[in-house]
């Protein structure tokens, strides 16, 4: 089949725009009458610092990010942040602690007088914790990664949504059952799950600043919802998010991070001082303080990377007058579509997760017609790409049909899922 008569579903990587492909294909044969392709050209060059620059610009616009915010790129995918965040906010913590147990610091290498170094080392043996809202697969993940670098004993679980739920994702356990720790290196959530279908509607009440303006490290993973909705980043002290959902091509993460938790204001402990605190030590490439001073060029980044995202970004500023919002409202209207066709034929389909978290851009269902339910799926992803429905297969570990409404998918593609979802209940 050609291009046109695809609606591809899938999780990700996901659907690029065509228009930004076909731009993408000549770009990588003869990039702007250079003659060098884009993945040719030197990540030095000027060329590469104009396409960093300017993707940044544009993502900064898209999505208001403040200017108090750094924007990185990196690679090592959403799975490489797991690791990243965790060693990053710990060494931040790490730094906070010396500032309040020291008398005075001279540098990063600075071990404090032998008593000084004892308290810091009772501050981490008995107060450092990294804290974790488990709602679905992804976190789990990131809290899991933690647990294998950190200790398990370091990573408090705030609320894990498969204890309260029966084993199974599909709910948001309700605020007032967190368990936050004082003073946490971090407090992390996923905003949207995608293997289980499951999105944070809005920012976490308990994760707001109280009055005196200070609130708790919040690091969100929005590798599956960034670009879909309005975010106020104010409230985060960091986000991440692979790109190859809503942003562009496999290749590039891209953190946004407060810059009050880079260096000169929070400069990451030496090596020595986190290996004489029995902690682990970041590679180097996962530093942030390493990328952002380097302008995401300490080492080779993948530029074609950066030039997708940044075509991809223009585009949508070119479609969205008021950005985030006006995309936002599309994905809500796509959203509104399919579940509605599910919703209408009870008998026939199940929403996995529970109706208050159900998320925009992964939409999980079972299709229960009939008295087996692997013939019913199976007959329904046949007679789905027989139209051209693609994609969509649920996730590995969860089964299922699994519809992921990401940007790239216009809303006459939802349309069409959604009709389709109405004739195959009919036909029933
Ligand atoms: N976080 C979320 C929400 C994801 O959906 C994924 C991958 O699909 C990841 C993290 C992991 O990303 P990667 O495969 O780039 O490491």
């Amino acid at each position: 089949p050609s291009r046109e008569e695809i609606t591809y579903w899938g999780a990700g990587p996901a659907l690029l725009p065509t228009d930004v492909l076909e731009g993408a294909a000549q770009a990588l044969v003869n990039f702007d009458n250079t003659g060098l392709g884009i993945a040719e050209h030197s990540h030095r060059s000027q060329i590469a610092s104009t396409i960093i620059n300017e993707a940044k610009a544009d993502l900064a616009s898209f999505l208001d990010i403040p200017d108090d915010y750094e924007i990185c790129f990196l690679q090592g995918g959403g799975t490489g942040e797991f690791a990243a965040t965790a060693y990053n906010l710990v060494g931040s913590w790490i730094t906070n602690k010396r500032r309040e147990i020291f008398s005075q610091i001279k540098d990063n290498e600075d071990q404090g007088t032998p008593e000084e170094f004892q308290k810091l080392q009772a501050a981490v043996d008995n107060d450092l914790k990294l804290d974790y809202i488990v709602t679905g697969g992804w976190s789990q993940k990131a809290s899991a990664e933690a647990a294998r670098l950190f200790g398990k004993d370091k990573v408090n679980i705030v609320a894990s949504a498969k204890q309260s739920n029966g084993g199974k994702f599909g709910t948001i356990p309700d605020e007032s059952t967190w368990k936050l720790s004082k003073d946490a290196a971090l407090v992390y959530f996923c905003s949207n799950e995608t293997v289980d279908g499951v999105e944070f509607q809005e920012f976490p009440q308990s994760l707001a600043p109280g009055p005196d303006g200070k609130g708790p490290i919040v690091v969100a993973d929005m590798s599956s919802n960034i670009l879909s909705r309005k975010v106020d980043v104010k409230k985060y002290s960091l986000i991440f998010f692979g790109a190859q959902k809503n942003l562009g091509s496999t290749g590039i993460t891209v953190v946004v991070i407060k810059k009050s938790l880079l260096a000169p204001q929070t400069p990451q402990p030496s090596a020595d001082i986190m290996r004489r605190l029995g902690l682990p030590i970041p590679p180097i490439f996962l530093q942030y303080d390493t990328v952002a001073s380097n302008n995401s060029l300490y080492n080779t980044l993948s530029i074609f990377d950066v030039y997708i995202a940044g075509q991809v970004l223009k585009k949508l500023l070119a479609t969205y007058p008021d950005k985030a919002s006006g995309q936002e409202a599309v994905s809500t209207q796509k959203a509104r579509l399919i579940y509605d066709a599910l919703d209408s034929h009870p008998s026939v389909y199940r929403v996995v997760p529970e109706k208050s978290v159900r998320s925009r851009m992964n939409i999980c269902f079972r299709v229960t017609k009939g008295d087996n339910v692997d013939v019913a799926e199976a007959d329904f992803l046949k007679q789905a790409t027989a139209l051209g429905l693609t994609g969509l297969k649920g996730h590995r570990s969860v089964g299922g049909i699994r519809a992921s409404s990401y940007n790239s998918i216009p809303l006459e593609g939802a349309q069409k899922l959604a009709k389709f979802i109405a004739d195959f209940a009919n036909a029933a």
